[in-house]
């Protein structure tokens, strides 16, 4: 695995936020609106922190074991860290998810929001929450079906008395990602839901045009992860 130098992250970092700056732009939004979470899945603690040492604190990180094995010991040495899980959550690791993560974007069945508001009631402070939209429906895929977002939002506020920040989605792979973030954005304004987390590295600058608060990059900044485990 490739290490970069601090002043390697920095110019990687300084780049994408110069394009995210450029999208704003053209969007006319202000700069600044869209954050960038920056995706260390598969890199390990040493290849993360040249990126901390640069200023990044904005992570995510889609599984919970890997994010234990780094995170806990990164964010005793830099303050300020915001760890985002953005990969698939089991509800038996609620818990240990609760105890590593500030905001979770894959919340995506009832089991899930009944299982935060019991660890809440046990006095476990939660993370934010994003709802995981599966916009392409596709079958292999996590997330909420578009048709049932509305009543999934509803439940976890009415009878779990969850906060929902936001939506998150993950376009098909062999599809434009435009129209997926689009219906995102707008199922997003009709809840009145602040957060869009859409884009990755292939796409982050259409993302924005469509009204991503929060775009998910990792290869751009990290480098590719193949013949490492990824997803
Ligand atoms: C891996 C991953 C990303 C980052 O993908 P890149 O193409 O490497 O930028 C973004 N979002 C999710 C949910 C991911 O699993």
């Amino acid at each position: 695995m490739s290490r970069l130098t601090k002043d390697e992250a920095a110019a990687r970092l300084a780049e994408i936020n110069a394009r995210m700056n450029d999208a704003c732009d053209v969007a006319k939004r202000a700069q600044g609106s869209a954050r960038l979470v920056a995706v260390s899945k598969t890199f390990d603690a040493e290849a993360v922190r040249p990126f901390l040492e640069a200023g990044q604190r904005i992570f995510g990180e889609n599984r919970v074991q890997e994010a234990k094995a780094k995170w806990p010991q990164l964010r005793d040495q830099y303050s300020g860290v915001e760890l985002h899980l953005i990969g698939p959550l089991q509800s038996n690791k609620v818990r240990e998810a609760l105890e590593l993560f500030d905001v979770i974007e894959t919340l995506d069945r009832e089991k899930l929001a009944a299982e935060f508001a019991k660890e809440r009631e046990r006095g476990m402070k939660l993370p934010k929450l994003y709802c995981q939209v599966n916009t392409g429906e596709e079958e292999q895929k996590a997330g909420i079906r578009p048709r049932g977002c509305d009543a999934f939002v509803k439940t976890c506020c009415d009878n779990y008395g969850l906060e929902i920040e936001g939506l998150m989605c993950i376009p098909p792979v062999d599809q434009p990602s435009g129209p997926h973030f689009a219906l995102l954005n707008k199922m997003a304004d009709k809840l009145n839901l602040s957060v869009r987390s859409m884009g990755m590295s292939a796409d982050y600058e259409e993302a924005i045009w469509c009204g991503a608060t929060h775009v998910r990059v990792g290869s751009a900044l990290f480098g590719s992860r193949d013949g490492l485990r990824s997803k």
